[in-house]
């Protein structure tokens, strides 16, 4: 009490509460300069710990500023009053996967656009408060979207950019930043830092030592590298002292008995996982090594799903795109059925992978990478990581926390963010439903709080139809 009175004689009140423009003002259910008090309501905090029933959460000048028991909580007479019975409260989520663009191809070769009118939309609908873009295509647009959203210009989470990818020459995807030497790769990591990118992301060609050289820079400026590799083992990588791994164990070509130091072999990498017994050894002895060196991993499911008797557009997003893109999907998810089995079979020991290594101690963190197939599109997808998540064996708290505390770890943010804790920023999610009943109740988010600020969940979703495709 004492510590928000001091506040606010530091910061007058229009300081501290987030201006937003009279259009979004229309998404706003409730503004960070309200109290806002949510009864009863079943507590999912974000620790992993059990679901607690019938709480009562106050949020003030946009902080969590109670939580209790209904029946012994008392709460400021002007406090609006949100009946939280039926419902479960989530934290914001913390998505460390995510892309501002989408795959749309030129003529044969994949290539990917960038959706800065719906993605960002989509993400706070569906929960998302705070998420890490995983490499970046049009680094000006997510730095400017990052600041315009911060500014309240435009509705979306919170954005730790990273910079265009760090990759050597392979792969005809047009979008992609190549770099042709090792001094280049550390000139990179200083250029995208001093414009404002907090992260860096290596890609599937580079150099044991172009890892070196951007993992040398970026942590002499207190910042973390992440990579979707291949040419570089995760040993090798996690020797270096690379942050983060993209892709759970999908990425790993550590298990290529052929593999030749530096070397894309992407083929050869997938042929070795297929191989890979579920409760191999091999497996096991890399994730100590992660587990040791403290080397997160991000599982990104949505964008592996096997497609037979599964959803077309995952988390049931098909009415955000533009009916001749979804066209396109279905005809890519028609042809994919052809090979699925082998992809089925990859699948389920990924998900038992990622759950080996959370039990190791390992940093598990979650994003959903909107790209692949076409499948894979922001918000509906984040649903669809948790789902995923549960068809894994993780517990529901379990799920949750590596989707919000886990995230705000790796950001080095958990003082603030990821969990339901009194005096954290007010990040939550407001779902219609008992998601341990039914982990698709998921999906009937109603009020996402960001800093305090009630959004209007479904009323956003309604502004992103057949958009996705444009922009
Ligand atoms: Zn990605």
């Amino acid at each position: 009490m004492k510590k928000s009175l001091l506040l606010g004689l530091l910061f007058p009140l229009s300081a501290l509460a987030q201006d937003y423009t009279a259009e979004l003002k229309n998404y706003i259910k409730y503004p960070a300069t309200a109290k806002t008090a949510i009864t009863d309501v079943t507590l999912i905090d974000g620790t992993g710990s059990q679901p607690k029933e019938h709480q009562t959460v106050l949020i003030e000048n946009g902080h969590i500023t109670k939580i209790g028991p209904k029946a012994t909580t008392t709460l400021p007479p002007d406090a609006s009053i949100i009946d939280g019975a039926g419902k479960t409260l989530i934290p914001g989520l913390v998505m460390l996967h995510e892309h501002l663009y989408y795959t749309l191809p030129i003529d044969s070769y994949f290539n990917v656009a960038e959706m800065p009118s719906s993605f960002p939309r989509l993400y706070l609908a569906s929960g998302v408060t705070t998420m890490r873009t995983g490499g970046s295509i049009e680094p000006f647009t997510d730095l400017s979207l990052q600041r315009m959203i911060g500014e309240g210009k435009l509705l979306g989470p919170e954005m730790d950019v990273t910079a265009p990818y760090i990759e050597r020459k392979g792969y005809d995807i047009p979008a992609l930043n190549i770099i042709t030497d090792t001094a280049l790769a550390a000139r990179e990591v200083n250029f995208w830092a001093d414009k404002g990118c907090t992260s860096f992301k290596m890609y599937m060609h580079i150099t044991r030592g172009d890892l070196r050289n951007v993992v040398k820079e970026a942590h002499k400026r207190g910042l973390k590298v992440t990579g979707h590799l291949c040419s570089v083992t995760y040993r090798e990588a996690a020797e270096i002292g690379i942050d983060d791994l993209e892709h759970g164990f999908m990425a790993s070509s550590d298990f290529d008995e052929n593999k030749k130091p530096d070397e894309f072999d992407r083929p050869g990498a997938s042929r070795a996982l297929q191989k890979l017994d579920v409760n191999s050894p091999k497996m096991k002895e890399l994730i100590q090594f992660l587990v040791q060196k403290k080397v997160a991993l991000t599982s990104t499911l949505p964008v592996f799903e096997p497609a037979a008797n599964r959803e077309v557009i995952q988390g049931g997003g098909e009415s955000a795109m533009l009916p001749q893109v979804l066209e396109m999907v279905k005809k890519r998810y028609n042809n994919a059925l052809a090979n699925d089995s082998a992809s089925s079979a990859l699948f389920k020991k990924e998900l038992a992978w990622e759950r080996q290594f959370f039990e190791a101690g390992g940093l598990l963190v979650a994003g959903t990478d909107p790209t692949g197939a076409g499948r894979t599109i922001a918000g509906y997808s984040d649903y669809r990581e948790i789902e995923l998540l549960i068809e894994g064996g993780f517990t529901v708290p379990q799920a949750i926390q590596v989707c919000t505390l886990n995230g705000a770890r790796y950001l080095g943010r958990e003082k603030n963010i990821g969990t339901i804790q009194s005096g954290k920023q007010a990040d939550l999610v407001l779902i219609d439903g008992d998601l341990t009943k039914d982990i698709k109740n998921i999906r009937k988010t109603t009020l996402v709080f960001k800093n305090g600020t009630a959004f209007d969940s479904q009323k956003i979703f309604a502004t992103v139809k057949e958009k996705i495709g444009i922009n």
